[in-house]
């Protein structure tokens, strides 16, 4: 085993192979790296980085944030998915400026008080952008900590998820906190995968308890399987000379906020609802293939039907004609967008 310290060979190993070069690793500012920090909460890097550069060119800084309205937000954030968190960031960014003077908080129970920001990812602001001592927690460190503590049980369960805090405090350096966090964090994007960690390449295997008893297949435990539950919407395609009708949906609830699609219950509706609710009249009406998508808590299925309509001149409220180009960029749900760009 080795005599240095988990976190001493932590960092010797960030600063010589870890990630140095990261958009947000330019600037210690804390407001970049709220930003970089809730646009990598479920997504992987790369897909990251060109959101991240457009969305700090649009708003450079928190007061920019404040004052943009939110669908302004909810587009840059079109594609990435997870859209309560742009709503997120943009309450916080309100709150930042009315409450804090504009300047995010350098106290961590103070940054976790703010909308969308958790306990892991308070700790990370603070670490990257003041410098302090704090532990952190994301999914990827779960994973590493597990490993090495050889903590069994899934980490999603309360008792395994605080056994995770205790070894997340009590393997924290006094000095170089930032390329421990950071060492951590690429420790588990990369050589300690969920599947294949290349072991023979990690500072710690000397000492990792699922490297050494042969459990990095075992470790972390598995979420229990539980069959999701089904759901099913029927959502119009209203057509009219290359446009189509987008409907705003309320800002609570799934996709809130976003540009969607017309949605009914039973098919058979379809030109019913066209007349009364949206003042179109049904000329041709066609089922398209039904798409599938996956949210944490259920499955939903998809029927879209296509409907081509004339159109009068008054239009339905929170409803928007845009050409079909115009619909595919605005702040959609990504399967809303797979349908429309499959006509
Ligand atoms: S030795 Fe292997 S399993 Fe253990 S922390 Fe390193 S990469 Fe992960």
């Amino acid at each position: 085993m080795s005599g240095r310290t988990f976190a001493a060979r932590l960092v010797a190993w960030q600063k010589r192979h870890g990630r140095h070069d990261l958009p947000w690793q330019r600037s210690r500012d804390a407001y970049t790296i709220w930003v970089s920090e809730i646009m990598l909460q479920q997504t992987q890097v790369t897909t990251v980085i060109p959101y991240y550069e457009r969305f700090l060119r649009r708003f450079p800084t928190v007061r920019a944030l404040a004052r943009a309205p939110l669908e302004d937000v909810l587009t840059l954030w079109s594609g990435l998915g997870y859209y309560s968190r742009a709503r997120n960031l943009h309450q916080a960014a309100r709150v930042i400026v009315d409450t804090h003077g504009g300047r995010i908080p350098d106290v961590l129970e103070m940054v976790e008080a703010l909308p969308g920001i958790g306990r892991s990812t308070a700790a990370a602001i603070c670490v990257f952008a003041y410098g302090s001592r704090h532990a952190i927690l994301d999914g990827n460190v779960k994973r590493v900590l597990a490993r090495y503590r050889g903590v069994r049980g899934y980490p999603g369960d309360a008792r395994v998820h605080q056994q995770l805090w205790r070894h997340a405090e009590s393997l924290l350096p006094a000095r170089h906190i930032v390329n421990y966090t950071q060492g951590l964090m690429d420790l588990g994007a990369g050589v300690c995968a969920r599947n294949h960690p290349q072991c023979e390449q990690c500072p710690v295997c000397a000492d990792c308890v699922a490297h050494v008893k042969g459990l990095t297949g075992k470790l972390p435990g598995r979420k229990p399987r539980r069959a999701l539950p089904q759901r099913s919407t029927i959502m119009l395609l209203l057509q009219n000379a290359g446009e189509i009708l987008l409907e705003r949906r309320a800002p609570q609830g799934i996709w809130g906020g976003l540009w969607s699609l017309p949605e009914i219950s039973n098919a058979r509706e379809a030109r019913r609802v066209c007349r009364e609710r949206y003042g179109v009249t049904a000329i041709e009406v066609k089922k398209l293939p039904p798409v599938a998508h996956g949210f944490t808590h259920f499955k939903l299925t998809i029927e879209p039907i296509c409907v081509r309509v004339k159109k009068s001149a008054a239009q339905a409220p929170g409803t928007v004609w845009l050409a079909l180009a115009d619909a595919v960029s605005a702040a959609l749900p990504a399967p809303v967008r797979k349908i429309m760009l499959s006509l």
